[in-house]
């Protein structure tokens, strides 16, 4: 192993760090992408340099680079991305357990403090200095990109990067958001938003955990991919009269399902799904749209003893779980491979609602 060879001091790297690389770049909020080249970073003493190889687009990229969430981005020009998979290629002087070399995972979380009470509870994803990959530091959508190296999800070599590349949000996200919902094998669960990126995951998650799958979105693309991966119904919200009563239907007793995930872009199901979800089933919010608000009756609410919750990515243990659940090849999504310098066309797509499953950045291209 060479010493030294990206310049920085007392670290380690395989000696063939370039020095320059292409990079995705929103220049400012609300700026169309930019395919440029960029200046490689450095590691700090605790993180880790990795060469991404593939990077999938999540909806929350979108969000940070138009800048329609309270949580803003803290440095513009932005490189976005938080499900870049890669090769280890350099570390800082105090790393000690991941090796260069190494394949690993670079996700929304790329730094935590590691010292708050949320983060001795296993909780990072609520560390008041969490750091995130593509909003407080550059992200994915890079050849070059830096993490702590405690943050790392760690990835077998054994398994594919593109098609790995979406687990590092959206699989670990629905995965999280399904244990949230304490919904137990054999139960029903609604997934609101199911052809989308976290929703193709959700439907393959809950499958695989036992669950059963009534998916909601619209269009025969996404009623189709929806079955291929595993729902037994499909309502579609674009064309049904009456949202509330056909997913009620779409359980064999008519009471609904035993837990709602929310991963829609959309404000609407945020108001519905507490009417649809079954006495004492809980409703998991996870999908952020703009300037959304949850609503729910208060009586029925109260009366049908329903739990409404939050639910934001996932802690380390979340990620290798539901790494482990792909590698046994209980997870495959649809996924479309384009190289990163069409990241402004996915986006497009995917304010559209054109996207069925991910789409995953080439970064080689
Ligand atoms: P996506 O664009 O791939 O999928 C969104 C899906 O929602 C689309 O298929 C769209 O057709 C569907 N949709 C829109 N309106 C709907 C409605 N009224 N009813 C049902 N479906 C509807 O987006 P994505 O990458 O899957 O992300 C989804 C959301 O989740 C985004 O807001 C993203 O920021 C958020 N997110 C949250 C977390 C978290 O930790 N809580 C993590 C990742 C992403
Ligand atoms: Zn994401």
């Amino acid at each position: 192993m060479a010493s030294n060879g990206n310049g920085h001091s007392n670290g380690h790297s395989n000696g063939n760090v370039p020095t320059q690389q292409w990079a995705a770049v929103a220049e400012s909020e609300g700026a169309p992408i930019k395919y440029k080249q960029i200046p490689v970073p450095k590691p700090g003493p605790d993180e880790v340099l990795v060469n991404i190889k593939y990077s999938g687009v999540c909806h929350t990229d979108w969000h940070m680079k138009q800048g329609d969430w309270p949580l803003k981005a803290s440095k513009f020009p932005l490189v976005g991305g938080h499900e870049g998979a890669g090769v280890v290629v350099a570390r800082g002087a105090l790393v000690k357990d991941v090796e260069i070399g190494e394949h690993v995972g670079v996700k929304w979380i790329n730094g935590s403090c590691l010292d708050c009470q949320f983060c001795q509870a296993s909780d990072e994803q609520l560390c008041q200095k969490a750091i995130c990959s593509g909003a407080h530091v550059d992200g994915t959508f890079q050849q070059y990109c830096i993490a702590q190296a405690a943050h790392v999800a760690r990835i077998p070599k054994d398994v594919d990067m593109a098609a790995i590349s979406p687990v590092l949000c959206a699989g670990i996200t629905v995965y999280k958001g399904l244990k949230e919902s304490g919904a137990k094998p054999g139960q029903t669960v609604a997934i609101v938003g199911a052809g989308g990126g976290l929703g193709s995951m959700a439907v393959q998650y809950a499958k695989a955990m036992g669950l059963r799958v009534i998916a909601i979105d619209a269009g025969d693309d996404k009623r189709e991919a929806t079955k291929k991966l595993g729902a037994e119904s499909f309502v579609d919200f674009s064309k049904s009269k009456d949202v509330v009563a056909d997913v009620q239907a779409a359980t064999e007793d008519g009471l609904g399902p035993h837990a709602v995930l929310l991963v829609a872009v959309s404000e609407r199901p945020f108001q519905q799904a507490a009417e649809y979800v079954r006495p004492k089933g809980t409703v998991v919010c996870i999908g952020l749209p703009a300037d959304a608000y949850l609503k729910a009756p208060v009586f029925q609410t109260v009366a049908r003893m329903v739990t409404i919750r939050g639910s934001y990515v996932g802690n380390r243990r979340d990620s290798a779980e539901a790494i482990d659940f792909f590698r046994r090849g209980l997870i495959q999504i649809p996924y479309k491979v384009v190289p990163l310098s069409e990241l402004e066309d996915v986006y497009q797509k995917m304010i559209k609602g054109q996207i069925s499953g991910r789409y995953v950045l080439d970064m080689d291209k």
